[in-house]
């Protein structure tokens, strides 16, 4: 099972991924994730990873293809994986379609976070997250049991650097620019699922595990 989940900054597509991950076992691969460890790790990309980050800008696709070349070529995406905020740019979906021809594979379903950008807005900026093991929270509608504190780990909760009001707006025009177009091109080759991103969390996830077990071969 190979799936692309799509949609605006904040729209849940992270929180269902982790979800899905743990009932289906199979990798949650979230860009956003990697750079974020790769910048707390503080290699060589880190500073240039940061720089985008910070500013809402989109990272360059050379630097993000290459970055999710090598993921997927790790042992445990062999049964499949979810795709988390990539692709994000026509390019990037086209080097997608390279990368799983090379292996002769295919994207099983793309998964469409539909929702209004104002709900979005109020959700990011109401968002946490752990600092530790990335666990996602929402002071609103999923607040941890301990305030500031995550209930899987004790990490301490965050704001992310780029959940603040300006860089949200920077993230959505990125998004209506160079992602929004995506969802006619897997519209297009018959790959779209809609999902109405504004419901509850556990109804999204309930949605999500049906159309998934559709999708498993029969
Ligand atoms: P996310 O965690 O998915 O919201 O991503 C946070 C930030 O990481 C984005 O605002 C971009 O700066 C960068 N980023 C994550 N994924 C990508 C991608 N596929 N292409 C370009 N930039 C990305």
């Amino acid at each position: 099972m190979r799936l692309v989940f799509l949609g605006g900054p904040g729209a849940g597509k992270g929180t269902q991924a982790k979800i899905l991950n743990k009932k289906l076992g199979i990798p949650h691969v979230s860009t956003g994730d990697i750079f974020r460890s790769t910048i707390q790790k503080g290699g060589d990309d880190a500073k240039l990873l940061k720089s985008y980050m910070d500013a809402g800008k989109l990272v360059p696709d050379k630097v993000v293809l290459k970055i999710v070349a090598s993921r997927l070529q790790e042992e445990d995406s062999k049964n499949g994986f979810i795709l988390d905020g990539f692709p994000r740019t026509l390019d990037q979906a086209k080097g997608l379609d390279e990368i799983l021809q090379q292996k002769n594979l295919k994207i099983t379903g793309v998964f469409y976070f539909e929702i209004n950008p104002d709900v979005l807005v109020d959700r990011l900026v109401s968002r946490r997250v752990c600092e530790n093991c990335q666990a996602p929270y929402n002071l609103k509608s999923m607040p941890p049991k301990k305030d500031g504190i995550c209930d899987l780990c004790g990490g301490k909760l965050i704001q992310r650097p780029d959940d603040q009001p300006d860089v949200i707006r920077k993230r959505f025009q990125e998004y209506i620019e160079c992602t929004a177009p995506l969802v006619d091109y897997y519209e297009k080759q018959g790959l779209l699922v809609r999902l109405d991103a504004s419901l509850p969390t556990e109804k999204v996830s309930q949605i999500i595990v049906e159309l998934v077990q559709e999708m498993l071969p029969k």
